[in-house]
């Protein structure tokens, strides 16, 4: 081996042990460099709800996408799953998809790096005790990158997802009329952002309310939901 070839290797080794994180997938299309897709992405939505389980919204919200034949993602908080593991046990069964949504929804930007892992892989632990399978799927809370949890998420083979659509069902945008508006720009391709917990935070009542009208549509669209995993 030459010296040259050599370097090559130490500075090829340096890289793989830090190497570059994949890109947060935003949207359907990005899913195309993981890999042959599964399903037609022209016509494929995602929706995904963060913050559950919830006992009071997280079942109605499931009753729902049943009466529909709508598949989608939940994004857990390891502490509600824990709390509540049934939820978890309801969504799977009903065919659902479960994302690790970290384990006390703490700003990413605000705990120390290793507070930042813990919150991930405890997660992990929680639903992979809970389901049996480890979820494929992280998503940080607030959508805040933080480099730390982003590689343990890759550590534990789980791509980052955030979205590519809020209906923004929270705060003074948070009404029926404006969850609806954002519900109807729905297009191809979207990730769709929504929530079925934390109420003190988030709406999930008034995205209740918004989802027949909304799932109703999407045949008139000509478009389909599915969950993460039927992706690829
Ligand atoms: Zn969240």
């Amino acid at each position: 081996m030459n010296y040259a070839s050599r370097n090559c290797d130490i500075y090829a080794s340096l890289f793989t042990h830090r190497s570059p994180l994949p890109q947060p997938l935003r949207t359907l299309e990005n899913f195309t460099h993981m890999g042959k897709l599964k399903v037609d992405i022209k016509r494929q939505v995602c929706l995904t709800f963060d913050d559950g389980p919830d006992p009071d919204y997280t079942p109605e919200i499931l009753a729902v996408l049943a009466d529909y034949g709508v598949k989608a993602t939940f994004f857990v908080v390891g502490e509600a799953a824990e709390r509540f593991p049934q939820l978890v046990e309801k969504i799977v069964a009903a065919g659902h998809t479960i994302g690790n949504h970290t384990y006390s929804h703490r700003h990413p930007w605000l705990i120390s790096s290793a507070r930042a892992k813990s919150e991930v892989a405890r997660t992990t632990d929680i639903v992979e005790n809970i389901t049996g399978s480890a979820p494929r799927w992280f998503r940080p809370p607030f959508g805040r990158l933080r480099t730390a949890m982003r590689r343990q998420a890759h550590a534990e083979h789980m791509a980052t997802v955030l979205w590519s659509r809020s209906i923004i069902d929270w705060g003074a945008l948070g009404t029926k009329t404006g969850i609806a508006r954002r519900l109807e720009q729905v297009k191809a391709g979207d990730i769709v952002l929504m929530h079925d917990g934390r109420p003190e935070q988030n709406r999930p009542g008034v995205t209740l309310q918004c989802l027949p009208g909304f799932l109703r549509s999407l045949a008139g669209k000509s478009l389909v939901a599915c969950n993460l995993d039927e992706v690829v």
